[in-house]
């Protein structure tokens, strides 16, 4: 059953009521021009609005639309690994409902396909009309990364790509929860390429993206790809000791050489404790942050529910 479906499109939906038919609209276009057989899914990450009940009329109205809906709310990378979990097609295509992963570019994408690579992914060249703190934030926030991590996840490339069915087989082997699909998607390897793009202003409705869910999905990317934050503790403690050694010296002198033996005096000693203090703090926050993560991947529970599928002969094509 698999191989009768060449395109599968992923589309995660969180309270897109006001995007959902206009998206629908622009998929259909290109869509239009693909002669092959083709599946949309679309992902309900526990929608409050009106979603469901659009996505399920779509379903209705049109055969090629098929439907998850999650339980609750799981975020973003959820929904989409969900998506790529019930992916039958031979090409696996990703990008936001809110129109701002132009699905005009698919075709881009698919010529790229052709010429043998498995992974395209689009890198944006601008981002129009996105507050300048959430730009600013995002440059930084790529930069660090890529310094930090062994992979060369690429930078300002968010999750709108076309992965080949044997790079999605890989992604679905991966048991791990925390689910950072661009790092996961440049970890696999395989032959890669972008292609580049402006990113448009958001069709219509609110960001669901929080400040909280961002700075979430950063700290988790971090800790995800690298082990950098673990050696801070080790850095500090060598900082620390040097400080400590440089006041060895400076009281023996002082003992030594000067007449009347200088007083460290009680601000001194509340200084050292506060610095000891803060730098082991840190040290063990950055270890919670690691073991969080290790405590989330023993449970072992599952990455998330369903309420409710459609369009989906079996529960799980592989
Ligand atoms: N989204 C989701 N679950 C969430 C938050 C967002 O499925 O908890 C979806 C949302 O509906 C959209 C995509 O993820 O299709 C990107 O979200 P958004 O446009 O708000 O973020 P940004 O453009 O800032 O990345
Ligand atoms: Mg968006």
């Amino acid at each position: 059953m698999i191989n009768s479906i060449k395109y599968s499109f992923i589309i995660p939906i969180y309270n897109e009521e006001e995007t959902i038919s206009e998206m629908y609209r622009r998929i259909d276009g290109v869509t239009d021009q693909l002669d092959d057989s083709l599946e949309i899914i679309l992902v309900d990450d526990g929608s409050q609005d009106q979603s469901l009940k659009m996505i399920r009329d779509l379903h209705q109205h049109d055969q090629r639309i098929c439907y998850l809906s999650f339980a609750r709310n799981f975020g973003h990378q959820i929904a989409v690994t969900a998506g790529l979990n019930f992916a039958r097609g031979k090409i696996i295509i990703i990008l936001d409902a809110d129109l701002q992963d132009p699905p005009e570019l698919i075709p881009n994408m698919i010529e790229k396909w052709r010429q043998g690579y498995q992974i395209v992914y689009a890198k944006r060249t601008r981002r129009r009309q996105e507050s300048w703190l959430k730009r600013l934030t995002a440059y930084g926030f790529y930069r660090i990364l890529t310094k930090l991590s062994d992979i060369n996840i690429p930078t300002d490339t968010g999750d709108f790509c076309l992965m080949d069915r044997q790079v999605v087989q890989q992604l679905n082997a991966m048991p791990e929860r925390n689910r950072y699909i661009r790092g996961l998607r440049s970890w696999v390897g395989f032959k890669q390429t972008a292609i580049y793009f402006e990113r448009d202003p958001r069709f219509a409705g609110e960001v669901k993206y929080t400040f909280r869910k961002s700075l979430a999905l950063a700290i988790g990317s971090i800790i995800a790809f690298s082990r950098v934050p673990l050696r801070l503790a080790t850095y500090l403690g060598l900082f620390s000791a040097g400080l400590a050694l440089v006041m060895v010296v400076l009281v023996l002198y002082w003992r030594l050489f000067t007449p009347a033996p200088q007083l460290i005096g009680y601000s001194m000693i509340t200084m050292a404790i506060f610095f000891l203090g803060a730098v082991q703090l840190i040290c063990i926050g950055i270890l919670g942050e690691y073991i969080g993560r290790i405590y989330e991947e023993v449970k072992g529970r599952p990455l998330y529910t369903l309420q409710e599928t459609g369009g989906f002969t079996t529960d799980h094509p592989d």
